[in-house]
Parts: C-alpha cells; structure tokens; sequence
C-alpha cells in the first residue's frame, strides 16, 4: 500500500527533549519505519519549520519526509500554527490530487484538520491517532493550556470525521466515545518500543554506593519533573539526572529550566539534581541503563513512553497512576504506581526500590518481559496495518489490498 503519514510539527528527524518534540515524533518514525520494512511505499509530511529543510528527504529506514510549506519556514510553538493548517490540507489536497495514497494516517488533531481537508473527495480513507486530546488538557491545565479555544471542538469534529481512530490507550477511548465517536470506529494499538535498542543491562540490577533516579521528557510543567525534584529531598543520598529542555543555546532563557531550577534550590537538592540537557534518543538506552529507578509523574499522561522504556531497559518505573500508565506499568508487579502530583508518595515508591535490590530486580525481569510480550514495534505496525486493511476494504474506492 502506498501510506501517508500526517505529523504536522512532530517531524520523525527532528531532535528529541525539546517543547513540542517527544513521543509521537518517535512514535511516527518507528512506525514508518515498520511500515516500510514491511513493503509499503511510505510517505511522512510535515510541516517545513526551516529553511535549509530540502522538500523530500528519503531517509535510510526506506521512508520519504515531505516538507510541506505552510505558514513561515521557522520553529513556531504548535499551539500557534492552527491558522497555518489550511495551507497544509491545501498542498496535501494538490499533492494527492495528483499522486493519491492507498490511505492516510493523521497524528495529532491539527494533521487531521489538514488531512480531512486534503483528503476531501477524493475517496482515499483518513485515519487519525490524537497523541493528546484538549478537553483532557483543558481539565487539568485550566487557564495554563495554550492550545487555541477552537480546540476542542475542532477535535470532536476530526474524531467525528475520520475513518477510524487509533487510541494509544484504553483510557483515551472513554474521552473519545464521549466526544462523539461511536466506539465501532475506536481501534486501540499502544505505542511501541524498538526493542533491539531498548534492552536490560545483560549484568543485570546493580547495587550503586549513590543510587541513581531519571527523568527523561520534554521539561513542560504538566510531566511533573518538579515532583520528583520536590521527592528527591525525602531520598537521601540520592542523584537525580534530569534529560530533555531546550537546546544548549536557549537553555538559559528558558523559564521551565529557570523554575526546576529554582524548585530544586528550595528543596535543598540543586547539589544531587544534574540537568543533562537533550539528550539524544540513540543515547537514551544507554543513560536508563545508568540508573536505578525511573520517575515519570506527569499530571496526565495520553500514552508516556518513557515508562515501558524503562521497563525494556530493565530499569523499574515510579510512575503516577494516570492515563496510559494504568495500561503499561503494572503496580508491584512491573513498576509502583502513585497519585498525581504527590512527591510524598513518589519518595516512599523510590525508597522501597532502592531499599530492596532483589526486589528491584523481580521488578525488572517482570518489565522487560511485559515490554517485549506486548510493547514490541514490529509487532504493532502490524496491528495498526490489520486496522489500515480493515478500513480500505470498507471505504468504496478506498485502498488497494
Ligand atoms: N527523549 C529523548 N531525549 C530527551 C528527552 C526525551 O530521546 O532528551 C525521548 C524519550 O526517550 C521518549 C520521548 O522522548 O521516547 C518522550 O515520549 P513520552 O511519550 O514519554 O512523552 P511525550 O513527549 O510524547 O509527551
């Protein structure tokens, strides 16, 4: 089949840790990459955020990322490029006019309003996975979400719209059905992880004389960092290694970095919290299999791959007990789940791990096997191809087997 994936600003070669480059840019670019493995003419498109992008780059994992011109060629935050989605469905429109893909996946609500636009007509099935949906954004950021006010409705619109919808996790699914989905076009396929990189240390669970903590994200407020900052104090002689943030030239005007910062002074920990900085995701096995304990606290959580990294690399997660985590850790069995914005119970989680080394390593084993019996990639692209056949056989005109 000849694919088109849609990831308006999450482009699958764009470095990794910064505000608006995360989880589904790796997630797009696995799956690309499984897709082309498998046979299938891939084709990204995302939106030419700079100049000296060229307009097609085929990348050696055997897909082409298409620079689509839509709005100025510079970085803007994704909750500023809304008004620049309708040149984006405009080209993909003429692009596919021209040249039309079996089917058309959308990552991200705003590539749906551009690929419904695009795919208007022509017969050619748009499926959409959201990564994130505004009305849980909304609910537990309130007056902080950025995202433009049409947001959430414009989302209920593009659920209502597309072929079928790919949820990452179960819990994404309720929100769906209450946006109006029916739940016959709900499909559920989790994030994977690329096995082969993300492996255990083969010397197994190590005793450290300073115990080890990661985090690992974009530093946005909603993952938390603050509250694993905040537990550190309650971990004696622990360090905490903290990747992602902004690149190195904008590190210091960063306000974020400014306020971690700021909150690990006042915790009395500045002197055993390390901001790494980005971290590159080909150097990400190796840093989890550094440490002993994972924290991923986010305030909410649309899937979290760091967690089932973790558990590849064989490293337990303390996780809070929200959205994806519910589906991926298992709490006393794979990782320790905790409330929300709790560093009490994040530091009593960290303790107990690090308190029991041959528990850790129960843990452990228990992690890398959920990963690679559930979370592995090729076996994912393959259940979100089965979902891709499904749709083509149904849509009239729509993709060729
Ligand atoms: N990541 C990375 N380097 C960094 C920061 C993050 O490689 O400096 C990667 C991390 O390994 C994970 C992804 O970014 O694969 C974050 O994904 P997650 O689903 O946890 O969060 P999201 O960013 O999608 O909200």
């Amino acid at each position: 089949m000849r694919i088109d994936l849609v990831s308006e600003h999450a482009s699958p070669l764009a470095a990794l840790g910064g505000v608006d480059a995360g989880g589904q840019n790796v997630h797009v670019a696995e799956l690309a990459t499984g897709l082309a493995r498998r046979g299938h003419d891939v084709v990204v498109h995302t939106r030419r955020d700079a100049e000296s992008l060229p307009p097609v780059v085929r990348t050696g994992a055997g897909f082409a990322v298409e620079h689509v011109p839509a709005g100025p060629a510079t970085a803007i935050p994704k909750d500023e490029l809304l008004p620049h989605m309708e040149e984006f469905g405009e080209r993909l429109a003429k692009r596919w006019a021209e040249d039309p893909p079996d089917l058309v996946h959308a990552h991200f609500w705003m590539s749906g309003v551009a690929a419904q636009r695009g795919a208007a007509g022509t017969g050619v099935p748009v499926l959409q996975t959201f990564h994130a949906l505004g009305r849980v954004k909304r609910r537990h950021q309130g007056d902080k979400d950025t995202s433009p006010p049409q947001r959430i409705e414009l989302e209920a619109e593009v659920a209502r719209g597309a072929d079928r919808v790919i949820a990452t996790c179960s819990d994404e699914v309720g929100e769906l059905t209450a946006m109006g989905l029916p739940r016959e076009r709900a499909a559920v396929v989790p994030c994977g992880i690329d096995l082969a990189r993300f492996r255990p240390d083969p010397r197994g669970v190590k005793v450290r004389a300073r115990p080890r903590i990661l985090c690992i994200g974009r530093l946005v407020e909603r993952k938390g960092v603050d509250i694993a900052i905040r537990a550190l104090a309650d971990i004696p002689g622990a360090e905490l290694l903290v990747a992602g943030g902004p690149p190195a030239s904008e590190w210091d005007d960063d306000p974020e970095v400014a306020r971690l910062a700021a909150v690990a002074r006042q915790a009395g920990v500045a002197d055993r919290t390390r901001f790494l900085g980005q971290v590159e995701h080909d150097r990400a096995p190796h840093l989890y299999r550094s440490v002993d304990v994972v924290v991923s606290a986010p305030w909410y959580e649309p899937f979290g791959t760091v967690p089932l990294e973790a558990m590849a690399c064989g490293v337990p997660p303390v996780v809070s007990a929200v959205g994806g985590h519910l589906d991926t850790v298992v709490d006393g069995g794979t990782g320790l789940r905790v409330p929300p914005h709790d560093p009490a119970a994040v530091a009593e989680a960290v303790r107990s791990l690090l308190a029991r080394p041959e528990w850790r390593a129960e843990l452990s084993a228990a992690g890398v096997e959920r990963v690679r019996a559930r979370y592995d990639w090729s076996e994912l692209v393959q259940q979100t191809e089965a979902v891709y056949r499904q749709v083509a056989a149904f849509v009239p005109g729509g993709g060729a087997p």
